[in-house]
């Protein structure tokens, strides 16, 4: 039998559970050829799920299905959860009740570890840089899914007209969801204090601007298709020559519907709605005035650069000329990077040294039993189903290195030629199975360590006190989990 194997995975998201989830099954809890096998994942979030929890938007609750099968590897008892521990070389300011735990103590407690830290970090625009007339995208979904961090609520009522810059997914959940009316939202995963921010907004244009073309756009159709529709906004029409495809160029089938979708215009006509909305495409954020006055009438002014396709690169280029957009705030939605506070973090990648899920050195070569899964290696791209499918090549990869005969290793990852597994002292190669590091056992004890059974305590009393309200859920936040999961846990 191969020896015991020991894994912590920092990140509890959802490529931190599909790796936990593959791996469990392919080391099945009674196959007498399955090592001895401990599956211990920390978060520095109290609640698990990671992005689906914080980050999924709330009218798409059938995204969150997948936590069905989360709940399912928890019940694994070779499996453990330990929530609002962060995990690293420095003390987590945003999160200042998480419990910070060096990375020396995984270290001297574990065989193998993997990172699925994820992209926690919004990319920011140099020349617009968070100010009183613009935030970042992450700092609005992490208000309305009442994430630990609990950025400030946006000043919604003191606004008429708000510019997000990028054309992703991201950026079109957010003017969704400003553009639905809260007695829409109101039923699906979206906190009382948010939906009472939404009622008193006085929004009424979203302007959502890209550097490049319709054909470049980083949004998917099924998300420009929910824009469309929107019940209570219309869109600007756009200019129809910037609608038509150059000539020789085969479209794919996204940017053939993307351009029907835009061609075809929203189902609401432009200015029979109180809302609208607008893509301007070729135009890139040059500088930001903000208002002279306080006065909610008064606004700010970003200058947009003009640029054009460079044909050679498809890259946006600028043309010299620029104009200007009065708005009442700026959102920007650039996508997001690794935090480079996590050790392995590579400057030029903006995410970790990870190759074919291993972790390398600065050398290139693979750190024996470090590996890296998700966006922590691979950078902010993908859906929930393309991050499952990374990460079960990820659980092949550790799975080679745990039982290199077994079949399932086939589908591994193998790193590339020049790579070689170095030798290391890292880990600890003989760990004791059910020895936890002393700040957890300590941190359970006082109440400041979340596992899974406390999480679906809270699960169900989110689930109870939302049904009370007519919806899917309502939060609790951190101020009440310590002392509600002391009373679940002296229950009987
Ligand atoms: P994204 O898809 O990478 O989009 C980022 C946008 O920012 C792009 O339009 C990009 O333009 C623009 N951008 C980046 N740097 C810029 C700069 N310096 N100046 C001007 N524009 C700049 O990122 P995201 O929207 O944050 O989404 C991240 C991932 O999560 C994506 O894979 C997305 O599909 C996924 N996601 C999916 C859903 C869903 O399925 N409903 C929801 C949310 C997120 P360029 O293209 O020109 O670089």
């Amino acid at each position: 039998m191969p020896p015991p194997v020991k894994l912590a995975i920092i990140g509890g998201g959802p490529s931190a559970f599909y790796v936990a989830s593959r791996l469990l099954s392919l080391l099945p809890l009674n196959d007498p050829m399955s090592p001895p096998l401990r599956v211990h994942m920390y978060d520095r979030l109290w609640a698990p799920h990671g992005l689906v929890r914080y980050g999924v938007a709330p009218d798409h609750p059938e995204v969150k299905n997948c936590t069905n099968k989360f709940d399912t590897t928890a019940t694994d008892p070779r499996f453990h959860f330990f929530g609002n521990v962060n995990v690293g070389s420095t003390p987590l300011h945003s999160i200042p009740h998480a419990l910070h735990l060096p990375l020396t103590s995984i270290l001297n407690n574990y065989s193998h570890l993997l990172f699925a830290t994820g992209c926690t970090m919004p990319t920011l625009h140099p020349a617009i840089p968070p100010s009183v007339c613009c935030i970042s995208a992450l700092s609005l979904v992490h208000w309305y899914t009442q994430h630990p961090s609990r950025p400030p609520p946006p000043a919604l009522d003191k606004i008429s007209h708000l510019t997000i810059i990028g054309q992703g997914n991201v950026s079109l959940d957010i003017a969704r969801i400003l553009l639905t009316s809260p007695s829409v939202l109101r039923q699906y995963d979206v906190p009382e204090h948010v939906l009472e921010v939404l009622s008193r907004s006085t929004i009424k244009h979203v302007s959502i601007v890209g550097r490049r073309g319709p054909l470049e756009a980083a949004f998917t159709t099924k998300e420009l298709r929910e824009m469309i529709n929107l019940p209570e906004a219309s869109m600007i029409p756009i200019e129809p020559n910037l609608l038509i495809p150059p000539s020789g160029v085969t479209l794919t089938r996204q940017q053939r519907r993307t351009l029907e979708l835009l061609q075809k215009g929203s189902k609401n006509p432009p200015g029979s709605t109180p809302k609208s909305w607008s893509l301007h495409f070729y135009r890139s954020p040059a500088s930001i005035t903000p208002p002279s006055s306080a006065s909610a009438l008064d606004m700010a002014t970003l200058t947009l650069a003009h640029t054009r396709l460079d044909p050679a690169t498809c890259r946006a280029v600028p043309t010299g000329e620029s104009s200007t957009l009065p708005t009442s705030l700026v959102v920007t939605s650039l996508g997001f990077h690794a935090d480079p506070e996590t050790t392995f973090f590579d400057p030029a990648l903006r995410h970790l040294r990870a190759y074919g899920g291993r972790i390398a050195c600065s050398k290139g070569s693979a750190l024996k039993n470090i590996y890296a899964s998700g966006w922590a290696a691979n950078g902010a791209k993908g859906v929930i189903a393309s991050t499952m499918i990374d990460a079960y090549a990820v659980a092949s990869t550790i799975l080679s290195d745990i039982v290199p005969s077994s079949k399932a290793v086939i589908t591994a990852v193998p790193p590339p030629p020049e790579m070689e597994i170095a030798p290391d002292e890292l880990l600890n190669h003989h760990p004791d199975l059910d020895a936890l590091p002393s700040e957890i056992v300590h941190g359970i004890k006082d109440g400041m360590v979340t596992q899974y059974d406390d999480w679906k305590v809270i699960d169900a009393e989110e689930i109870r006190r939302g049904r009370a309200l007519g919806k899917e859920r309502e939060r609790m936040g951190w101020d009440e989990v310590p002392s509600f999961i002391a009373l679940s846990r002296a229950r009987p």
